[in-house]
């Protein structure tokens, strides 16, 4: 037995994601505990297309069913902001993304555990995912050092120091009750190369054996890995390959949509669609533009979050097919159409894009309205992916899809790129 825990971490009961202490036992089977009562996740196929890699399938989970491909909208303090859970399960949402860097330091785990997890605390029913918190420490605090037993950071409020560690993630989403949860992996910028990736990639690999071994509701919650290894074929290739090594449910492409080239992003997740069982779901992370949706649906992707759609909503932004439309510009100001005329969203059906401008980013109810939009159109996109492949009619759906959001043809050379490597030829 030892310690994880570094001994700065009881120094510092102020560091509210660091509160409990315990020990974790290194070096146990390194394979997922098997439950009495089976998986916390089952994952039917109903369709593959015939042409390209996409597939359309149905991820039973213990709190609900999921339907992919699936975009799963991002709740950052137990609220997707300004929706009501009732108005998400309104608009067909089946599974949200809930943050544990933010939930772990407010509420903390200790009162999400006496609420009984966070489905109860934030009225939730439906399925709920947590990221580990390691890629919020590491992109929101500037003093985040990653060491083996894990990422070291000063805490935002007194600045003093504490560590996330593996086991100390899976902790936190146990007490938090996902019905999936993330392995904590060890972030780089997309961008990066040299040794530092080859080094984070297998660290991550590591560190999903801890979080394998630490974990405590198996019977609950599925963790997922998180396949790295930068933008090399050989590194994500080898990332991919120790992963599925791992009895586990599902898995995660992680370290992409980070600022590398769109060429880079699509070959690393066609790539990682090769190596990952088709038998189980998976999952690309932090994905969200609509365009990318259809692409990597084609190359074999299950699930997607992004915080795009709903945070564009509140600096007044309404997404359509044809790209977003700034709802604060003038040209809206005398514009009584709908944001978008093809829309049934509740919002679309009531308000006209001339009052939207009027209040958009001034008045609240402009976030609730845009939000409302945004998020029925990720999920009407979705569903349009799911029947089109169910229908055997997704090639066409691609084409189509691609010629209204580029009508001119000017098609963006990684999009025909990636298409092509999944028989696809735009029209
Ligand atoms: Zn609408």
């Amino acid at each position: 037995m030892r310690e994880i825990f570094s001994p700065l971490m009881s120094k510092l009961p102020s560091c509210g994601l660091y509160r409990t202490v315990a020990s974790v036992e290194l070096g146990r089977p390194l394979m997922t505990k098997m439950g009495s009562r089976g998986t916390p996740l089952t994952f039917e196929i109903f369709a593959e297309c015939e042409t390209t890699k996409a597939r359309t399938g149905r991820m039973t989970l213990v709190h609900h069913h999921v339907d992919t491909p699936v975009f799963m909208p991002v709740g950052t303090q137990g609220t997707l902001k300004g929706l009501l859970p009732q108005q998400l399960e309104q608009l067909d949402c089946q599974i949200i993304l809930g943050n544990t860097y933010h939930l772990g330091n407010r509420p903390g785990a200790d009162i999400l555990r006496k609420a009984g997890g966070l489905h109860k605390f934030m009225n939730w029913k439906r399925a709920l995912l947590t990221d580990s918190g390691g890629f919020q420490m590491v992109s929101l605090l500037h003093f985040a050092e990653i060491t083996e037993e894990g990422v070291k950071f000063k805490s935002p409020y007194d600045e003093s120091e504490c560590m996330l560690t593996p086991e100390h993630s899976i902790q936190i989403q146990n007490a938090i009750g996902a019905d999936i949860v993330m392995q904590l992996d060890d972030v780089v910028k997309s961008t990066l190369t040299g040794p530092r990736v080859e080094e984070a990639m297998h660290r991550t690999t590591r560190w999903l054996d801890r979080c394998l071994s630490a974990h405590e509701r198996p019977d609950e919650q599925s963790i997922f890995p998180i396949v790295q290894g930068g933008l090399d074929l050989k590194l994500r290739s080898e990332s991919a390959r120790q992963q599925v090594q791992r009895e586990v449910n599902g898995y995660a492409v992680g370290g992409l949509s980070g600022g590398e080239s769109k060429d880079d992003f699509w070959r690393m997740v066609h790539l990682s669609t090769d190596i990952l069982p088709k038998s189980k779901p998976r999952y690309l992370m932090g994905v969200g533009f609509a365009v990318d949706l259809v692409v990597c649906s084609a190359l074999g992707i299950d699930m997607y979050d992004c915080v795009f759609p709903t945070r564009t909503a509140r600096f007044g932004c309404g997404l359509t097919r044809t790209g977003q439309i700034n709802l604060k510009k003038a040209q809206y100001s005398r514009d009584l159409r709908p944001i978008d005329e093809a829309c049934e969203c509740s919002t679309c059906r009531t308000h006209t894009r001339a009052y939207l401008h009027q209040i958009a980013t001034i008045e609240t109810v402009s976030c609730h309205l845009l939000t409302v939009h945004n998020v029925a159109f990720q999920m009407r996109l979705m569903r349009d992916i799911r029947e089109s492949i169910k229908e055997q009619r997704f090639p066409k759906f691609v084409q189509d899809y691609m010629l209204t959001a580029y009508p001119n043809k000017d098609y963006p050379t990684w999009i025909i790129n990636a298409l092509e490597a999944v028989n696809v030829t735009l029209l």
